[in-house]
């Protein structure tokens, strides 16, 4: 054996040594990432379900009101058009009909609808805040006399009961007008109305979802700027088949706890995890033009929800 054989052996040797003394690491953190990463989606869809859960018994209650709201509201235009005058102006003015002295009268319904949304927000926005202050580890309860509690609730009541009842306004009018525009008579009419409120009965369900689970979300993340320990928040997303694409994105996307995850604008805008940023060519794009995203939901049926990413001691 000549030695420079004798010295590529001795090499060897070193090197397998080397390797030996680094697999186990590197196979140790491997695993250590993996039970890490595992442990963490774990407590993802454990957060996400608890949320889901403890919001399900609300939101039954805001669908419940809101159907019965529904029911009223278009009693009022059916009663409306079994009054006299009706008939005659429909009879009478078939080309410049004027439904609006026919359809609710929108200003009480702003007021029933801004009490009906603050009552039946607040408690879920309670329970959400209390919820996140339990996850901190914290004993000390959600204020609900905060101005940031009061102010929101307020706005945000105000907010739905406009958008609701113009939104019921708008198509009650549409009815009214194509039906006149088919040449229908008030039977008929009333017929489409009918027909209308059934779907709105359904489409409760999906305002009681996006409602109630905006007021836990924004429980969650005031309890967060009320704890004094989180300095951030992630966006947690609940993966299943319905999950939308704007959600799977949003998934993991952190921001500071103060800063909106998209800011109010009529741009479209995309989210790349720790920034908005303009709307690339045919890539996945939003508009929030009607108010900024301090929290989820994005939109309708949205279920995400949020993680604190706490303050380092
Ligand atoms: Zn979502």
């Amino acid at each position: 054996m000549n030695l420079e054989l004798i010295r590529e052996k001795v090499e060897d040797n070193l090197h397998a040594r080397l390797l030996l003394l680094i697999i186990p690491k590197l196979m140790a953190e491997h695993i250590k990432k993996q039970v890490d990463d595992f442990l963490k989606n774990q407590e993802e869809e454990r957060l996400q379900e608890d949320f889901l859960e403890m919001n399900e018994w609300y939101l039954g209650r805001y669908k419940g009101n809101l159907q019965k709201r529904f029911k009223e509201m278009y009693a009022e235009v059916l009663a409306n058009m079994k009054k006299k005058g009706f008939k005659i102006a429909f009879a009478k003015y078939k080309e410049d009909f004027d439904p609006d002295k026919w359809l609710f009268n929108r200003k009480p319904w702003y007021g029933t609808l801004t009490a009906d949304g603050k009552a039946l927000t607040a408690a879920p926005l309670e329970r959400g805040g209390n919820f996140e202050l339990a996850e901190l580890g914290l004993s000390t309860s959600f204020d609900m006399e905060d101005p940031r509690v009061i102010e929101w609730i307020a706005t945000n009541s105000k907010n739905a009961a406009f958008s609701i009842t113009n939104t019921q306004y708008e198509k009650l009018r549409r009815i009214m007008m194509d039906g006149i525009a088919d040449g229908e008579g008030i039977p008929a009419i009333r017929e489409r109305i009918i027909d209308q409120l059934g779907l709105e009965l359904k489409r409760a369900e999906r305002i009681a979802r996006t409602e109630v689970l905006k007021a836990s979300n924004r429980g969650i993340l005031l309890a967060m700027e009320q704890s004094g320990v989180v300095e951030g928040k992630q966006w947690v997303a609940a993966f299943d088949a319905r999950t939308c694409p704007m959600c799977a994105q949003m998934d993991g996307a952190t921001m500071p706890l103060g800063d909106a995850f998209f800011e109010k604008s009529s741009d479209p805008v995309t989210f790349t995890g720790t920034e908005q940023v303009p709307a690339p060519e045919g890539g996945l794009s939003y508009v929030f033009d009607y108010e900024e995203i301090m929290a989820p939901p994005a939109h309708g049926s949205c279920r995400c929800t949020l993680l604190a990413i706490l303050r380092k001691v």
